[in-house]
């Protein structure tokens, strides 16, 4: 019978969940000479993190500005700092582009809405440029003939989120943060309304550890609901399945093209990633033939050529969606527990600001944003 060892770790802060949002927050704690250690049951980039496109895309869909998309925005403008911090410490390059997103009209209904989106937003001064269809294939070699609108829209910027979530890793370790991979956070032990420490197992040594800190973050991902509900906190989240196809087009795709929820992204040289689907099946990740071919109908339909570039792969990944679709970020019950999760489809955008509001919440107690909209406790009454 396999011996079971057990040991204790001791940090300032213990985050739960090394995905994008977790690996941001544990750079910017280290940076701040913060002693941070990460706990995270799989491998880096395993989760939505991986899955994503990587779109960081605050415009593209916002008709009335409100404060989430001033959220959005302010993390936008964090990106190119925030990629300049992570290329130079890891060494590696996430190919980080400010090309714009293209975003393309069919049908009336669709005409009418990037009108819309044309009005609004240069009312409030955004850069934005309306192109008839004949120009915007002008601009991206292949796309249907039957685009009757186009809107460029400059602030809306793609990276390859694969890369980034294996450079912040790398980032963090030259920072000093310390990665505990295939190590699952199973209860946290509470005691006078603080959580004491977090008891996780570590699968390749079938080892139980105690992990003890000040503060802990909790960033699991979709899976941060059931952790949250061993503290009886329900975070009323649910997982929407998404499915990705990646291709070799025969030419360079210059910026990503976009209707609706069907887009194209490049992801460097002739390689594409196509996109979406969004299914409320719980926590099953099979890619179905349903789904792929969801998502050829969607892509073709704006970018016929598509269907002649050649097949890689195809994945699934869970974006992790709240009951308001907005993120859930700040202190909750216990009191040194901070949430930092619900990213649902903007978790890659999301990033930069995440790890700059939640760092200064545990450095300074106040965070330069407001955070109520976002608090964990807005579900207590449901
Ligand atoms: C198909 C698809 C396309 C998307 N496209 C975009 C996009 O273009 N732009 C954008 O901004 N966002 C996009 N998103 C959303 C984005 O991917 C997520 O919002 C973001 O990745 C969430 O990051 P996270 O770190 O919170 O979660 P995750 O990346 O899911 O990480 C959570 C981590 O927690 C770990 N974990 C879970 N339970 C435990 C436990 N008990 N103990 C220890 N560790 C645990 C997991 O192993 C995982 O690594 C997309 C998502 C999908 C699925």
């Amino acid at each position: 019978m396999a011996q079971t060892l057990s040991s204790t770790k001791t940090a300032d802060v213990v985050i739960i969940g090394g995905g994008i949002i977790g690996s941001a927050i544990a750079l910017r704690l280290a940076r701040s000479g913060v002693k941070v250690s990460v706990i995270d049951r799989a491998e880096p980039g395993a989760e939505a993190s991986g899955a994503a496109a990587g779109m960081i895309a605050p415009q593209g869909e916002m008709l009335e500005p409100d404060p989430f998309f001033e959220l959005c925005t302010a993390s936008r403008d964090l990106y190119q700092d925030f990629v300049t911090e992570v290329e130079d410490l890891s060494g590696e390059r996430v190919n980080y582009r400010r090309d714009g997103t293209l975003l393309v009209a069919i049908d009336e209904h669709e005409c009418e809405e990037l009108d819309h989106i044309y009005t609004n937003q240069t009312r409030l001064g955004l850069p934005l440029e309306r192109l008839t269809g004949e120009m915007a294939r002008k601009r991206v070699a292949g796309l249907s003939p039957q685009i009757k609108l186009a809107l460029l829209v400059d602030g809306d910027h793609w990276l390859d989120n694969v890369r980034l979530a294996h450079a912040l890793i790398k980032a963090g370790e030259k920072a000093g943060v310390e990665f505990h991979w295939k190590t699952t956070a199973t209860t946290f032990e509470v005691q006078g309304g603080r959580v004491e420490s977090v008891q996780a197992t570590a699968d390749q040594k079938g080892s139980a550890l105690t992990f003890s800190a000040h503060n802990f973050v909790l960033a699991a991902g979709c899976w941060s609901k059931a952790l949250a509900a061993t503290l009886g906190l329900n975070l009323e989240m649910e997982p929407c399945h998404g499915q990705m196809i990646e291709f070799e087009t025969r030419e360079e795709l210059p910026c990503v093209v976009r209707s609706g929820i069907h887009y194209v992204v490049p992801r460097g040289g002739r390689t594409v990633v196509a996109g979406t689907t969004a299914e409320y099946i719980g926590y099953e990740k099979a890619v179905t033939a349903e789904g792929l071919e969801s998502i050829m109908q969607g892509v073709s339909r704006i970018a016929p050529l598509l269907k002649k570039a050649a097949f890689r792969r195809a994945w699934s990944g869970l974006r992790p969606d709240t009951k308001d679709h907005y993120p859930i970020l700040g202190y909750g019950e216990p009191k040194n527990l901070v949430f930092a999760t619900g990213h649902f489809r903007n978790g890659i955008l999301l990033a930069p600001v995440t790890a700059k509001l939640i760092s200064e919440l545990l450095l300074t107690g106040s965070s330069s944003f407001p955070l109520e909209t976002y608090s964990p406790g807005r579900f207590k009454s449901n």
